[in-house]
């Protein structure tokens, strides 16, 4: 089969390499669609992994073969799966650190999605795989994993019906982040340097929508709520210095949140503003499995609009080609059929 490995530091090489052999409780898919998370576009541009390496975890593929014992799919039906699944019962499971529990991190499809087949090992077939039912494409069916990323960062939030928050970012997560806080539902300002992500975000719910370089930030917000400022501020791009920044644009007793790495490099803070305004700094991973159904809802429930985020399609031959582009701003969403 052919297969997508990444070489570090920067190289991505179509190989041929043997089907994996499923065994008891397992799946064998066949690809249809991988999308191109935030994060493989991080390990590549960082050289974060060490070794070659077949990313992409964010898929949908055609059942082809089941191992004995496996109740839950039939041969032909079109399953999305994540490819972590956490223990439940360690110290990090019981605190809600689903992400951080060490079975979560060593646990993984095999050999990743940007292959033509894929070996989904019993526990993942248990607990993180899901029929994609027929009036949900195979685009829209993959968005399981990366909105449940964002499903578990909103509920972290503690959020009320009211209140005011700031997205920086008008990238997939972006706009996925936008349209869980007005479920709550929420006023939300988008932040972005890009018009017609900006229109996009508005079309998908945004109540107001500002250049993420303007000056006029602070004073918006502040006009929007009486003086107050905004209850949180979602970083899902931006740098260092829009960190800074939006120590202007949050409120008393606020939060400031990271769902993006926005810096390797350390970023000044003042602690005592931290201090004295009871502002917290809060960053949320991976979903929970709970996540995954909740984020599996309401896109069945088509309560989450995702289809418009899709920018590319391309073949694993381009996928190294394809990162360039969402480096530079120019695809948003880049789905991978193999
Ligand atoms: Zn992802
Ligand atoms: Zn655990």
């Amino acid at each position: 089969m052919r297969v997508a490995v990444y070489h570090p530091p920067s190289e991505i090489r179509v190989e041929d390499l043997p089907i994996p052999k499923i065994g008891d409780g397992e799946i064998l898919l066949k690809v249809r669609a991988c999308g191109v998370c935030g994060t493989d576009v991080l390990k590549v541009s960082r050289a974060l992994p060490k070794k070659p390496v077949v990313l992409g975890h964010e898929l949908v593929g055609d059942v082809v073969e089941i191992g004995r014992g496996v109740q839950k799919f039939k041969v032909g039906e079109r399953l999305v799966v994540a490819h972590h699944v956490p223990c439940g019962t360690c110290h990090f499971c019981r605190h809600g650190n689903h992400s951080m529990c060490r079975h979560f991190k060593e646990t993984n499809l095999d050999p990743g999605g940007f292959a033509e087949y894929l070996r989904i090992p019993a526990e993942h077939a248990g607990q993180t795989a899901f029929l994609v039912p027929a009036d949900l494409s195979d685009d829209e069916g993959l968005f399981t994993e990366p909105l449940s990323c964002c499903v578990r960062n909103v509920r972290r939030a503690n959020l009320l019906p009211g209140d005011f928050a700031v997205v920086v970012g008008m990238g997939s997560i972006g706009l996925m982040m936008v349209q869980l806080l007005k479920l709550i539902p929420t006023q939300v300002l988008a932040l972005d340097l890009f018009d017609e992500r900006l229109s996009l975000a508005k079309q998908l719910g945004a109540d107001y929508t500002l250049r993420g370089d303007s000056p006029d930030i602070a004073e918006f917000v502040s006009a929007k709520t009486e003086g107050r400022r905004a209850d949180i501020v979602v970083f899902t791009a931006g740098g260092g210095k829009v960190f800074q920044n939006a120590f202007s644009w949050v409120r008393d007793g606020g939060a400031l949140n990271l769902f993006a790495s926005l810096s390797d490099k350390p970023v000044e803070v003042s602690l005592d503003a931290l201090y004295h305004h009871e502002i917290t700094v809060f960053s949320s991973y991976s979903p929970s499995p709970e996540d995954l159904v909740e984020s599996h809802r309401l896109l069945c429930e088509k309560k989450v609009k995702v289809a418009p985020l899709v920018t590319h399609h391309v073949g694993l031959e381009k996928l190294r080609e394809s990162i360039d582009w969402i480096l530079a701003q120019k695809a948003m969403k880049v789905i991978v059929n193999p």
